[in-house]
């Protein structure tokens, strides 16, 4: 079982870090918020450990990020009790589990292996569409086994196409469900990143998968090679 601990006192750190190994854990370890973000974005780890105050970033824009980018690696936060901020703030961002310092290292063992008996987290299953697969919960896309690099807008777009494949999609409804609220978009930029997707899942493949329907949106097909 592989840990991280993203914690700024080093000396807490290292205890843990210290304690968890003897205890059999892989254990890596991250001192401030981006270093934390990336190492969790990167490796793959059984239980995230993150301190809720943090340089650079908080654990609470941590657990945020990674959920939103569709990461579902279970996630202790540890936070100051007179922290400002609430506990259940922790659980409706997407943590799994709590614990207040100062909290005993026999408490945070007990709920660390509580947390890993609990198994995988739910995660949505895998899309396909002819041979495009997409992970939601990896965050991959891949067409014939090859890898597909996609930024978050793309994977986004691409999400939901796959999620309504061989059906009309209209650029209003991808403004809606890829952008969401943001203020300026404009029906535009659905055309851009349509060219940016094509550029990447169809192009280099040979395909066309993303058709456009004049007049109406995009389909996505599976288009057999
Ligand atoms: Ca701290």
């Amino acid at each position: 079982m592989r840990l991280l601990i993203i914690e700024d006192e080093t000396r807490m750190a290292q205890a843990l870090q210290s304690g968890l190994r003897a205890d059999g854990f892989a254990v890596d370890v991250a001192n401030d918020g981006p270093s934390g973000l990336e190492a969790a974005r990167h490796g793959s780890f059984d239980v995230v450990i993150v301190d809720i105050m943090l340089p650079g970033m908080s654990g609470y824009e941590i657990i945020r990020t990674l959920r939103s980018e569709r990461n579902w690696v279970p996630m202790i936060v540890l936070s100051a009790k007179d922290g400002e901020y609430d506990q259940s703030d922790a659980l409706d961002l997407g943590a799994d589990d709590y614990l207040t310092k100062p909290f005993s290292y026999v408490v945070l063992l007990a709920r660390l292996r509580a947390l890993l008996r609990r198994g995988a987290p739910a995660r949505p299953s895998i899309l396909t569409v002819g041979d495009l697969e997409l992970d939601p919960a990896q965050h991959t896309v891949q067409r014939g086994g090859t890898d597909i690099s996609l930024s978050l807008r793309e994977f986004s777009l691409l999400e939901y196409l796959m999620r309504n494949a061989e059906q009309v999609v209209t650029k209003i409804k991808l403004l809606d469900h890829v952008w969401s609220a943001a203020a300026d978009t404009h029906v535009n930029l659905v055309e851009v990143y349509i060219g940016y997707l094509r550029r990447k899942v169809d192009i280099p493949f040979g395909r066309n998968s993303l058709r456009t329907v004049r007049g109406a949106g995009y389909r996505l097909t599976a288009d057999p090679a």
